[in-house]
């Protein structure tokens, strides 16, 4: 690990200030959960960190009615579990913080850290040169690629590793972003970068800008919601392949929503054609599992993950009839 700097700016000028050029010169420290990874990999070699957990404000949970909910980056995964508001309102949020990492990693890690959190791929955490370490190869296209993408990767085919991403995704929140000079709100779907735009970042955020508001509409009456996560291990591990619905129901058909993937693409995914679909769905076994086997459909899986489309399609299926009471 590097020789860093540990600094702890008491207000967003002063963080957005000393966080200077870029990732080479300075990072910033929430949680810390990813980050110490980082460092001890060498993944990452700032020569400052910046912790930002002295900024007031940046943990606040506010929901007003008819306005929705607005959650500082600080917030923590436990505190979206366990906030009664969110559990009653946005139960897609909360089961997506229940079953994300472990305990621990929950009290520590933030909302923010969580939607800014480098990939997981082997190669990258590795000792692999690789194309989103600046060198000039995707080791895991040809080499050990059970965990990865089947859909919208190349030239590199990480997965997204975020929970709290997929749900919010759903939920279509809009995340606040910061700069002295100005504040600027983008939809969530635009803060991810897809590898055939820039192989070598996650998000948008240039040097200097801080994360420091995610905000999620009001949810219209009777919504129901909910997150479906596969895992290998029942605690303490990443989404195989992850599932986020929000949607809106009358009598037996879905009169608007949407559906949101983790695990299977290098961002957060949505199918838009499968969302367009679902308003009118009748919400029967036979109509929500042939809407399903269209989902994905530009999938092109690697040598070893063509189990995640199957995968993908039942677990939203499943996911859909479960919130509407219907029998599997
Ligand atoms: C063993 C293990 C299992 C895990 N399992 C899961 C899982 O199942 N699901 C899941 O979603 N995650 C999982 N994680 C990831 C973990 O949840 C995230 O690391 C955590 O939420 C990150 O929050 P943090 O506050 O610790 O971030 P940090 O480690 O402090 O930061 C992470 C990154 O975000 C940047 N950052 C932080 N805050 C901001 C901000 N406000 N603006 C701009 N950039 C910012 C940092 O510079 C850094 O690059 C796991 C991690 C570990 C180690
Ligand atoms: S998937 Fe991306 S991060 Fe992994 S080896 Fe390929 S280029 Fe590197």
């Amino acid at each position: 690990m590097n020789h860093f700097e540990y600094l702890q700016p008491t207000d967003l000028a002063e963080a957005s200030r000393l966080l200077g050029d870029g990732p080479d010169e300075a990072m910033i420290f929430a949680g810390g959960t990813d980050m110490l990874s980082l460092l001890k990999d060498d993944v990452v070699a700032p020569r400052k960190l910046i912790n930002i957990k002295g900024i007031p404000g940046l943990d606040d949970i506010r929901y007003t009615p008819g306005n929705g909910l607005v959650l500082g980056p600080l917030v923590t995964i436990r505190a979206i579990k366990e906030n009664p508001t969110i559990r009653e309102h946005y139960p897609v949020l909360a089961e997506a913080a229940d079953v994300l990492a472990s305990p621990q990693l929950r009290n520590l890690g933030t909302l923010g850290g969580n939607l800014c959190q480098r990939p997981r791929c082997w190669y990258f955490r590795g000792d692999f040169d690789c194309l989103r370490k600046g060198g000039a190869t995707c080791y895991a296209l040809e080499g050990r690629n059970k965990y990865h993408c089947i859909i919208g990767g190349h030239p590199c085919v990480i997965v997204h590793p975020s929970d709290m991403a997929v749900a919010l995704l759903a939920l279509d929140a809009k995340v606040t972003i910061y700069t002295p000079e100005e504040t600027r709100q983008i939809p969530l779907n635009e803060f991810f970068v897809r590898p055939a735009e820039d192989y070598e970042r996650e998000h948008v955020l240039k040097p200097g800008e801080i994360m420091s508001r995610i905000e999620v509409p009001a949810p219209p009456s009777g919504m129901l919601s909910g997150y479906r996560k596969f895992m290998e291990r029942a605690v303490w591990d990443f989404a195989v392949v992850s599932v986020a619905a929000v949607f809106t129901r009358s009598g037996d058909r879905i009169t608007g929503g949407r559906v949101s993937f983790g695990g299977v693409a290098p961002v957060p995914w949505q199918d838009e054609a499968f969302n367009r679909k679902l308003s009118g769905l009748r919400l029967t076994k036979r109509s929500v599992t042939d809407a399903c086997k269209t989902l994905l459909s530009g999938a092109e899986p690697l040598s070893e993950n063509a189990f995640k489309l199957p995968l993908a399609r039942n677990l939203t299926g499943s996911l859909l009839l479960e919130l509407a009471g219907v029998p599997l």
